[in-house]
């Protein structure tokens, strides 16, 4: 297994409780991948922090996040002329309270609806995925569905957001870009009862779970070591080479997981992989994201805005309108102690610092973007889905056609990460649905069922 982020993690678990010897080679010296990260020698967070994404049942038979999930509480905050207003609570009973007192009871309701349309939709045999339906599938989704969850599908996010909400409540709930998506695009955003859950303590608790599962399934880790290139012997992949000069010999697959346009970088795959491919591997590595955040790195914790009887530690997110950013202040990330704050969207200290932060307390502060993605997982890009969501590399084309059943042009080769089917995100749909293709290819019988989304 060549990467050690949740899919090479998942992917390494589900081969070894079939009854393969395992390893992971991780060139971090921890696992996580982009859910996970390094900044100045510090280990926090890199970005990501939703992992709710993950399909419950996929999460059951993994046994992955039992009890380490939460709705922060309160999970948005938005400041406007200083004036402090908590949107989005923990329970749905509290969501609901607050939502008649702000007057707007249709959004209880839209996530109500919500929960059917998800329940409707794995009866039709479809699990998480950020793509709509093909036709096909959305009927069969309708078929199950009361007409007004099923409206979901037939609706523009606005024409729904208008029937049940206040327009001053729609930037809280979807991006105003989103508008004109197809309504799948709210059942998406709002599953989950409207707040995607959060790991306690950030995203190094992930990580650190990850771990955990592996070693308990008996994975081998090699962490620290970086993969500089796949064996192949008589045409079949076979084992891979390390930097510190070591091969790992591999009997049934190697699985690729780093993001797929760095393939072609390893000597061998590029001198084996067709010249299309190639072409195709290298375009995308042409889709670049500037994605900017500045770290906080503080004398004592930051002190938002509470309720009175808050409790604990919250991962708090400031949507802040005149900056347009979104600030997390996640101290439990830190293994350290430290505390770190985040501010998106911005690529410069913000004067005023960010609530709840006293600029002399401030000790440094230090800019993130893709670069600490490449130092950290090896994502030059900066891409959040290592590829592009969209066309032409969705469905069956992602990451390139013939590519989407997590196979790759040299037998014996797999892939298994963001890059592929179904795609970004912490879902860990990949690394599952690669390790059954490699459990099929050699005559084992899965004994878990494949998390198809839409074709
Ligand atoms: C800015 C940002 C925000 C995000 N927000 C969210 C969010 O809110 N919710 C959500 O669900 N997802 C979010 N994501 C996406 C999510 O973090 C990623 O899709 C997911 O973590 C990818 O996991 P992976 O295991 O497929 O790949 P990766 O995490 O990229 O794992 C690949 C691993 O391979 C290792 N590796 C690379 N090259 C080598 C080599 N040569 N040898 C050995 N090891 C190697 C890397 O170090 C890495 O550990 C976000 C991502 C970003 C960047």
């Amino acid at each position: 297994m060549v990467g050690g982020g949740h899919n090479g993690v998942i992917t390494a678990v589900t081969l070894a409780r079939h009854g393969l010897r395992v390893a992971i080679i991780e060139k971090n010296p921890w696992l996580g991948g982009l859910a996970s990260g390094l900044s100045q020698g510090v280990p926090i967070s890199l970005y990501a922090y939703a992992v709710g994404l993950v399909p419950r049942e996929l999460d059951e038979w993994l046994g992955l996040l039992k009890g380490l999930l939460h709705k922060p509480d309160p999970s948005w905050v938005e400041i406007e002329d200083g004036e402090v207003t908590l949107r989005w609570w923990r329970s749905r009973e509290r969501l609901s309270l607050e939502a008649r007192e702000a007057g707007v009871p249709g959004l209880p309701h839209l996530i109500r609806l919500i929960d059917q349309f998800w329940t409707c939709y794995k009866a039709a045999g479809l699990y998480y995925t950020p793509n709509p339906p093909s036709p096909d599938e959305a009927a069969a989704v309708i078929d199950k569905c009361s007409p007004e969850a099923a409206g979901l599908l037939e609706r523009s996010v606005e024409s729904i957001l208008r029937r049940y909400l206040d327009p001053s409540w729609w930037p809280t709930i979807i991006y105003p870009s989103m508008l004109q998506s197809n309504g799948f695009a709210l059942a998406y955003y709002l599953q989950n009862g409207g707040v995607w859950d959060q790991p306690i303590g950030g995203m190094g608790s992930l990580s650190k779970r990850l771990a955990a599962l592996a070693r308990s399934e008996g994975v081998t880790l090699f962490t620290g070591e970086r993969v500089t290139d796949v064996l192949v012997e008589n045409g079949r992949a076979k084992g891979v080479k390390l930097a510190s000069g070591r091969s790992v010999r591999a009997r049934l697959a190697v699985v690729y997981s780093a993001p797929i346009y760095t393939l072609p970088y390893l000597p061998t795959p590029a001198s084996l992989l067709g010249e299309d491919t190639i072409k195709t591997l290298r375009r995308l590595e042409e889709y670049r994201v500037q994605v900017r955040r500045v770290d906080y790195l503080l004398s004592r914790p930051p002190r938002p805005p509470r309720e009175p009887g808050w409790r604990g530690y919250p991962i708090i997110s400031y949507w802040v309108q005149d900056v347009g950013g979104e600030f997390t202040f996640p101290s439990l990330y830190s293994d350290m102690g430290l505390h770190i704050v985040q501010a998106s969207g911005s690529s410069k200290p913000l004067n005023p610092a960010p609530p709840g932060v006293e600029e002399g307390d401030i000790i440094a502060w230090w800019e993130r973007g893709p670069e600490t993605q490449a130092m950290c997982c090896g994502n030059t890009t900066g891409h959040p889905d290592h590829v592009p969501l969209r066309d032409p590399f969705i469905m069956d084309g992602r990451p390139l056609p013939g590519w989407h059943d997590y196979t790759t042009d040299i037998p014996g080769l797999y892939h298994a990460s963001a890059s592929s089917y179904p795609g970004g995100e912490i879902n860990g749909v990949a690394g599952h649905n690669a390790a059954l293709r490699i459990l099929l290819d050699n005559g084992i019988k899965p004994r878990t069922p494949l998390y198809r989304g839409p074709k």
